[in-house]
């Protein structure tokens, strides 16, 4: 497989509304090549998500991994690599929490988003399986990032505070909080 380029914001792809991907080709040729892709993409940025869209690629596909611990996100709940096929989000309690999140296409920043913090994604699975997770915490602010690529939004679209969207240095300088 081979590691694809992550385009950046400002390309035209990263704005529009992904395609729902067609069921009947989970499970093709081209359905396993563009997984691949997207795995070896992922794995060499050491991202925890990636959607279709960021390689340029305008359909509903995603792929995300949690390692359990040691990422830059702190004690996280792991979970294992997974790919999320037109997948939906429900919303099932408003009530919001923040998370400072960044970009495989907008790198070297960071910014503080406010966002649902418990939800339900309904999605096909890559056996082309109707599948259902429910999420809680930082796992509901991962899966709504990632979601939103699919939609032709951006994190920096939900930033209300701007004196809160920094480079990377700058936000460990001046505000990582430490545990
Ligand atoms: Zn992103």
């Amino acid at each position: 497989m081979t590691i694809r380029n992550i385009i950046r914001m400002g390309h035209p792809t990263l704005r529009e509304i992904a395609k729902p991907y067609a069921p009947e080709d989970i499970g093709s040729k081209e359905f396993y090549s563009l997984i691949g892709d997207m795995k070896d993409t992922l794995e060499a940025s050491g991202g925890i998500g990636l959607a279709a869209p960021q390689i340029n690629v305008s359909e509903q596909v995603v792929i995300i991994e949690v390692p359990d611990s040691g990422t830059r996100y702190g004690d996280t709940e792991a979970l294992p690599f997974t790919v999320y096929i037109n997948p939906k989000i429900s919303v099932i309690e408003e009530a919001s929490a923040g998370y400072w999140e960044g970009c495989l296409s907008i790198p070297g920043m960071m910014g503080y988003v406010e966002r649902p913090q418990h939800i339900v994604v309904d999605y096909l699975s890559d056996k082309g399986q109707k599948e259902s997770l429910e999420l809680k915490g930082f796992l509901a602010t991962v899966f709504q990032h990632e979601l939103d690529h699919l939609q032709g939004n951006l994190y920096i679209d939900h930033i209300k505070d701007l004196s809160l969207f920094t480079y990377e240095n700058e936000y460990h300088e001046f505000h990582l909080k430490e545990d």
